[in-house]
């Protein structure tokens, strides 16, 4: 039995929510479920050295084969999944699992994010946000709030 397990601050509150649509994102979680279920985390794949036809993955997660293009589209540029003839990789699988292993020094217990001091949006500083610098959830309400950095210590 396998269990995707998911870190919920990052799934509700980091860039994922605004970079993709809610359909993009159920195709998102159900790729990291493939990814878990397969032999080869975090590989998406039929067998070690073969993708899965596009065909095939619509398919299997019944869903119409453009929405999976152009989840896999948007996924691949934002650096979320990357993909090649041996099948779909979950890039940052780890981080979407919180499967981190026990950390040894100070400056790996702490993370870096981006909070808003207006509506506390809260978001993890990675490739992809690192050029985020206003909120975005204040400024779809046409207000311009420059993201504050944080660390966090973790727990782990
Ligand atoms: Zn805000």
């Amino acid at each position: 039995m396998h269990w995707l397990k998911l870190w919920t601050r990052g799934w509700l509150e980091g860039s994922i929510r605004f970079d993709l649509t809610p359909a993009q994102r159920s195709v998102f979680i159900d790729l990291c479920a493939l990814a878990r279920e397969s032999r080869n985390p975090p590989m998406v794949q039929a067998n070690e050295t073969t993708a899965y036809p596009h065909s095939w993955l619509a398919s299997k997660l019944n869903i119409p084969m453009d929405l999976l293009e152009e989840t896999l589209e948007i996924c691949i540029k934002q650096e979320r999944i990357s993909e090649d003839n041996t099948g779909i990789k979950v890039l940052k699988f780890d981080y979407y699992q919180e499967t981190k292993r026990r950390r040894s020094t100070k400056a790996e217990h702490t993370r870096s994010f981006k909070e808003c001091p207006v509506c506390h949006f809260l978001v993890e500083v990675s490739k992809v946000t690192a050029r985020m610098e206003i909120c975005p959830q204040c400024s779809k309400k046409g207000k311009e709030v420059t993201l504050v950095l944080k660390e966090v210590e973790t727990g782990d």
